[in-house]
């Protein structure tokens, strides 16, 4: 059977207890596997064959939400209008839910008008009517999923509590709890829609148009449309509309919107420029690199996006344990409508009354939307800064993290390292020691290997080039094999001659290299890289979080105590790539650790980090491989992530407090009968709204900031 991988836009989930809804739903039907179902996106995919989808489709349509195949980011051709999300999107009093409140809000005050107005059963008549009305709808729901085998929703406690209070004769009250839940569903998706713009707010970086520049003459079309390769005109204070290379013009570029870096960098031809961010004072020809779907800012929304699909082990157990709550609580409101009256000779009408109370109490709406709202806020906080997370797990552990483990190239320091002694051996002239190494370095691209073909002035012609990684490089130059290799690791390719001149170069913080051609030492190639100026800064905000950091690398332990030590952190020197990977796992078994890396030659330490991290201008490595990635290269940027994420995880305590603590109360009050039905949903819809507006304040946090 033909699978393929769909994706659907869902509208009208405003809360977590609907995704597990469509979710169930979806998962019962044959071919279809895989469903993914994403609040904060309103995104659902699965694996589906070609007959299964209209099926899926038609479930979910029951379930009482709208469905749409989903498009994409990048319009294909025909439709430049970009975005996707508008048709979710009308204002509240045009959705489903919002003509229900309405609709039920209407009926309510003319039961209300008829009991002022006429005496006796009139009044009462007009309340049932009401409350049929307006549960109607919701009933419909109710039994849609029971016929999908989902008995516990929260429409089907509701339909319950109403007919129960009508079946008692409490008919106003039925009535007011009915239209009381409708209104919570529209302050819940009025809330649930503003912790969703935190994503939309970074594709709308995007330009939606774009000056295109032909034969001559500018036209305007749709962002979406332009191909590589065209030439797109920007103004000063423009966006720029595609990722590019800066043809014509000189002026500063903001790439806030992209990394978060606020101080303008100056771009000009030949300079590389990324969509969304702007041209603040010059006008710029840029040819276009990258189709819109590829773009870097493209790409950071689809991680921001799947990021949210990646759920949080909180949010599982949350999960796990609202499937067993709503059971449970609708046990008890039986146990608590049948013992006292039949055991306690209580009365029928107070016991039933209370009980059905508790069914509201029963629905966990505000618990399951606690953690995915704080995660979605935490991560388009961090994502705005430049600080991309991918998903709630990462969150998670990277608030746990204790250690922090930096490899020293391109991360503390800056990466770009500087040939600054030449000694070579007597006899041997510095071009002849420069053309040997360049030849080698031609096939590297370690930042000492560019170092060195920059002071060479280019490659030398060689063969057979090779890197022996954490300790050198290797080819034929001149059809003998010459090396370029670590001090220490220069035994194999003919000894050290001048072990004294090493060790001073290397004392001064200096990186030391050997040159060897056909095993005859050529001498010594020192380089410095500096430290970066925040890297210090870094590490003093990381021991202020309690969190102690380590320097990894492969360079010697001289150069190594040189750089670490006036940054004040302790250093492990000597190590290759493998031995990292066992210094992370020692590290570990002291508490979670973090990993920062280039994200280049540092894969298999970050992978088996509690968080890897990934630090690196925006590459597309950075993006792809670890959890996490800094965009802007900041030091100061780890002890900001981990605040962000601290403060996540607060946040979803304190939410889970509010959440479970207001169910306990009431719950209580529910059974001594001092609040009644409709106390009961407003308890439910309040602690929703509240949960949801506590994790919006994510939103506002500035991690980098240092509270
Ligand atoms: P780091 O841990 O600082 O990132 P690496 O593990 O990449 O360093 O390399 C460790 C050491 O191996 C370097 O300090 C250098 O002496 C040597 N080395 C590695 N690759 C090269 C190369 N291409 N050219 C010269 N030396 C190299
Ligand atoms: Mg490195």
């Amino acid at each position: 059977m033909h699978e393929t991988r769909r994706e659907w836009t869902i509208s009208g989930m405003d809360c977590a207890g609907c995704t597990q809804k469509v979710t169930r739903a979806v998962d019962r039907i044959a071919g279809v596997a895989d469903v993914r179902v994403s609040l904060m996106t309103q995104r659902l995919s699965a694996t589906v064959t070609r007959d299964a989808a209209p099926r899926l489709e038609e479930a979910v349509r029951r379930l009482g939400y709208g469905i749409a195949a989903h498009t994409g980011m990048a319009a294909q051709g025909e439709c430049g209008c970009g975005h996707d999300h508008d048709a979710t999107d009308a204002p509240w009093y045009r959705t489903g839910k919002g003509r229900l409140v309405l609709l039920t809000g209407g009926v309510l005050a003319l039961a209300w008008a008829v009991r002022i107005a006429t005496t006796g059963s009139l009044g009462y008549a007009a309340f049932v009517l009401a409350c049929l009305i307006g549960v109607a709808p919701v009933a419909r729901r109710a039994f849609a999923a029971l016929r999908m085998g989902q008995p516990f929703t929260i429409e089907g406690l509701m339909t319950l509590a109403a007919m129960g209070a009508l079946a008692i004769g409490a008919a106003e009250e039925a009535a007011a709890v009915v239209f009381l839940f409708a209104v919570g569903e529209v302050l819940e998706g009025v809330a649930a829609g503003r912790a969703r713009q935190g994503i939309r707010a970074l594709a709308d970086l995007v330009p939606k148009t774009a000056q295109v520049e032909e034969n001559g003459t500018l036209r305007t079309v749709p962002a979406a449309q332009v191909r590589v390769g065209q030439i797109v005109l920007v103004r000063p204070g423009d966006r720029i509309p595609a990722d590019g290379t800066v043809q014509d013009g000189l002026g500063g570029v903001d790439e806030s919107p992209v990394t978060g870096e606020s101080v303008p960098r100056v771009k000009g031809a030949g300079d590389a420029v990324h969509a969304g961010s702007i041209s603040t004072d010059a006008a710029l020809r840029i040819r276009v690199d990258k189709e819109a779907a590829d773009t870097t800012l493209a790409r950071i929304i689809r991680l921001v996006e799947e990021a949210q699909e990646a759920r949080a082990p909180t949010e599982r157990v949350l999960d796990r344990f609202s499937r067993v709550y709503m059971p449970g609580i609708v046990g008890l409101a039986a146990l608590v409508i049948l013992i006292p009256p039949l055991v306690f000779g209580g009365m029928w009408e107070t016991w039933i009354y209370r009980g059905l109370a508790l069914l509201l109490i029963g629905c966990p709406c505000a618990l399951v939307i606690s953690v995915p709202a704080a995660i979605a806020s935490a991560l388009s906080a961090g994502a705005r800064r430049g600080l991309l997370l991918k998903g709630g797990a990462v969150i998670e552990a990277a608030a746990r993290t204790r250690h922090v483990a930096f490899d020293k190239t391109g991360t503390l320091t800056r990466g770009t390292p500087v040939v600054t002694d030449l000694v070579p051996t007597a006899g041997v002239t510095e071009a002849e020691l420069m053309s040997v190494a360049a030849g080698v370095e031609g096939g590297s691209s370690h930042p000492l290997a560019r170092a060195i073909l920059t002071r060479a002035g280019g490659a030398t012609p060689a063969i057979d080039a090779r890197a022996l990684p954490g300790r050198g490089a290797q080819a034929q130059v001149g059809g003998r094999m010459a090396w370029v290799t670590s001090p220490a690791h220069a035994a194999q390719a003919g000894g050290l001659s001048d072990p004294a001149a090493a060790a001073r170069l290397e004392a001064a913080g200096k990186t030391v290299v050997a040159v060897f051609h056909d095993r005859a030492p050529l001498g010594l190639i020192a380089l410095r890289d500096e430290a970066r100026e925040d890297s210090a800064e870094g590490i003093r905000q990381l021991a202020a979080l309690g969190v102690s950091a380590t320097m990894l690398t492969g360079d010697n332990a001289r150069t190594a105590a040189a750089i670490a030590g006036p940054l004040g952190l302790s250093a492990r020197a000597g190590l290759l790539p493998e031995d990292k990977l066992t210094a992370i796992r020692t590290l570990s078994a002291t508490g979670p650790v973090m990993m920062i890396g280039d994200g280049i030659n540092d894969a298999p330490a970050l992978k088996h980090a509690s968080v890897g991290v990934a630090m690196g201008s925006g590459t597309d490595i950075a993006l792809d491989t670890a959890d996490a990635a800094l965009l802007r290269d900041r030091v100061t940027d780890v002890p900001a992530l981990i605040r962000l994420s601290r403060a996540a995880m607060g946040n979803i305590r304190q939410n889970i407090t509010i959440a479970l603590g207001l169910k306990a109360v009431f719950l209580v009050t529910s059974v001594l009968g001092v609040t009644g039905l409709w106390i009961a949903i407003l308890a439910d819809t309040g602690a929703t709204v509240l949960v949801t507006l506590n994790a919006l304040r994510l939103l506002r946090m500035d991690p980098t900031r240092i509270r």
